[in-house]
């Protein structure tokens, strides 16, 4: 489990309770491969839907 990753997206099958991500690791991309400037242009590649 990728240790102290906290995540509300609980439409993804790595989601856990209390928002644990369960993944072993994650990779996390900028969106839309534009450079970020704050969180929201930030997102997680290891997304799989339930
Ligand atoms: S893989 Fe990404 S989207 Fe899925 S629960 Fe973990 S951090 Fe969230």
């Amino acid at each position: 489990m990728a240790q102290g990753v906290l995540c509300e997206v609980n439409s993804c099958r790595f989601w856990g309770e209390q928002n644990k991500c369960k993944a072993d690791s994650i990779y996390i991309v900028n969106h839309s491969s534009k450079r970020a400037d704050h969180s929201a242009e930030t997102d997680c590649k290891t997304f799989e839907m339930k």
